[in-house]
């Protein structure tokens, strides 16, 4: 299909594609155990796809939702560790596997040798990563955390949520646990302090967004890593690469090879109800959708998606 043509079918379907997926909603839940995601508008769906070109920009549904990116963060402080410790040092840390097991378990620390996370895309993965970025105190990563996030974004005001961040910060029993595990394999390091690495986590987690910033992050990523205004490089291709690899194997969770077989493409979800997709060389796509299936992925943003790639043939394979 041109660009064109495609172009129009968006602007012609996406609201009507959206009201359909908007029902699957009913199916899901919205996420209780961060008790100020609790609140969150459970039939809610909106969707932004953004391009290169000028008018590539096409929206539908709810797309003013403001939301946490929760498990999409952990995408983009990969990369920044990727940059700051190259490959040989994140994977001395952490695997290239999926697990196929919850995001948030830790069954296989204990279960397989060595005893590193399986992935970065798990909460365990995610939080042995966050401990490789550099900065001498938890603050100074997480500022660096937060520029990198500002210059993909293109948006400086970009911040994080401060009662979602406190929420988790005061719930997070089971992620405390996952910490101090991988503290006592010996993952974390003997200066990393368990609370400092976990705080920072959070906040990434807390980072709140809506469909807007997640397509033009998405677009940074199906351009290789180009800046979608000026062509600069801003993360190299490599990364990107990797990245993109994981979000097709492990970035929808324990639900990664059922996504890559209906929508196949690569993606990454967040227990707040996004989703970021990304059409290699074409789109980076942001979803809202807060009710989630038993495997913490959008129910309806799911759907859209799956109808998206089949109506306009994205998938790589
Ligand atoms: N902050 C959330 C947690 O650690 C992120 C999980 C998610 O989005 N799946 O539990």
């Amino acid at each position: 299909m041109s660009a064109d043509t495609e172009r129009d079918t968006l602007r012609k379907k996406l609201p009507e594609w959206v009201e359909t997926s908007r029902k699957l909603s009913a199916s899901g839940k919205v996420a209780q155990y961060i008790p100020e995601l609790a609140g969150a508008p459970a039939g809610a769906l909106g969707i932004t796809i953004l391009g290169p070109g000028p008018g590539d920009l096409l929206q539908a549904g709810d797309v003013g939702c403001r939301f946490t990116m929760q498990s999409i963060s952990k995408v983009f402080t990969l990369l920044l560790a990727l940059m700051d410790r190259g490959e040989d040092g994140v994977f001395a840390k952490v695997g290239m596997e999926p697990t196929g097991d919850d995001f948030n378990s830790m069954l296989k620390l204990e279960l397989v040798e060595p005893g590193i996370p399986f992935n970065p895309m798990i909460n365990a993965g995610a939080i042995t990563v966050t401990s490789l970025i550099e900065g001498e105190d938890p603050l100074t990563k997480f500022d660096r955390i937060l520029a990198f996030f500002r210059k993909l974004s293109g948006d400086p005001e970009l911040t994080y949520n401060p009662r979602v961040y406190k929420s988790e910060a005061l719930t997070a029993h089971r992620n405390r646990s996952l910490a101090y595990f991988l503290k006592d394999n010996a993952v974390l390091g003997p200066d990393e302090d368990v609370e400092d690495i976990l705080d920072v986590y959070f906040k990434h987690c807390s980072i709140e967004v809506d469909c807007g910033h997640l397509a033009r992050l998405g677009l940074v990523l199906a351009l290789d890593g180009k800046d979608p205004v000026d062509g600069t490089q801003l993360i190299p291709t490599r990364y990107v690469q990797i990245v993109k690899t994981f979000m097709f194997s492990c970035g929808m969770y324990n639900a990664s090879g059922e996504f890559a077989i209906r929508v196949g493409i690569p993606a990454k979800s967040g227990v707040a109800g996004g989703i970021l997709a990304v059409v290699p060389d074409r789109y980076g796509i942001g979803v809202i959708g807060p009710a989630l299936n038993r495997y913490g992925n959008s129910t309806a943003g799911v759907h859209l998606l799956e109808t998206l790639s089949g109506a306009l043939d994205w998938s790589l394979f």
